[in-house]
């Protein structure tokens, strides 16, 4: 049997658009932090291509500007807000817009981050605080904003981005994996608050990405990180995106709490 005649056989069937995607986040309402560039973009176009409409969010209003535009010329339905998730007021006022704009919102994907690597020894105070309160606070505050009208709405979906550092640490970023880990037991604990409001939350922890945040390792490093990773490769923005794109959508309903690792295998 060739390939794909397991899905043309009448045992299988899915809805499918051209180009072989599920088109099952129709007029979803998706906000993606940080989606300005790298993953968080790459997660934006996976779910406008399965019919989301878009939340282009990021701190960097030239990049979010772009990244809706050029959505917006695909046919995906994209807006694009700037502001910084470790912002409370901001948090809340942008979900205003987000209701305003579209009348709801389905999905949050919590994806904004930063790093301030150094060793332990040598790390400064202030980015010890700036890592925790981009990367753990904003996760949050922009949970805890949408959370409250997910809960009026009495659905959505919370996708966290986290990483495989937070489950098995890394030298010079103690304070990186230390809001990774942190953002895990957020993601368990309001998982656990919402599930009875038909709200899932879950985590996908990428291994070693190709994107900006990672081009600036040094060749060493970098071949380490590829040399640890059973696959022997580094994983693709889009490799990220296709995990998330499966918890926003109707086959993952009955999962809650989980970290899912898209790692080549690193973690296991
Ligand atoms: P990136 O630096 O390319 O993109 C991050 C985006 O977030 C940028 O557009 C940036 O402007 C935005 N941002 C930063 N601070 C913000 C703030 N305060 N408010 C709003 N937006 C803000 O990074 P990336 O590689 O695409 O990483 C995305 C997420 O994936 C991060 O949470 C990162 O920790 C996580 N991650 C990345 C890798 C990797 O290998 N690249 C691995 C594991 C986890």
């Amino acid at each position: 049997m060739a390939e794909n005649d397991i899905f043309n056989s009448g045992l299988i069937q899915f809805e499918q658009k051209p180009g072989g995607i599920m088109n099952n986040l129709e007029n979803k309402v998706a906000w993606i932090t940080g989606s300005g560039r790298g993953i968080g973009k790459a997660i934006a176009q996976e779910l406008g291509c399965r019919g989301a409409r878009l939340v282009i969010h990021d701190i960097d209003r030239e990049s979010a500007e772009k990244t809706a535009a050029s959505f917006n010329e695909k046919g995906y339905p994209s807006i694009a807000l700037v502001s910084d998730v470790s912002d409370k007021a901001e948090a809340i006022e942008t979900v205003d817009r987000i209701k305003k704009e579209f009348g709801s919102l389905d999905i949050l994907v919590n994806n904004a981050g930063i790093t301030r690597d150094n060793l332990l020894v040598r790390m400064k105070e202030d980015d010890w605080d700036l890592v925790m309160q981009i990367n753990l606070k904003g996760t949050f505050l922009c949970t805890q904003a949408s959370a409250k009208l997910m809960m009026k709405q009495r659905s959505g979906r919370i996708i966290n981005i986290v990483s495989v550092v937070g489950v098995m640490g890394n030298p010079g970023q103690s304070n990186y994996a230390a809001s990774k880990a942190g953002m895990i037991g957020f993601t368990k604990s309001s998982a656990k608050e919402l599930s009875a409001r038909g709200i899932t939350v879950n985590a996908v922890a990428p291994g070693y990405i190709e994107t900006e945040m990672t081009a600036v390792l040094p060749e060493n490093v970098r071949s380490a990180f590829i040399e640890a990773t059973p696959l022997k490769r580094g994983g693709t923005p889009a490799d990220v995106a296709k995990a998330v794109a499966f918890f926003a959508g109707p086959e993952s309903a009955f999962i809650t709490g989980q970290v899912l690792h898209v790692d080549g295998g690193m973690v296991m």
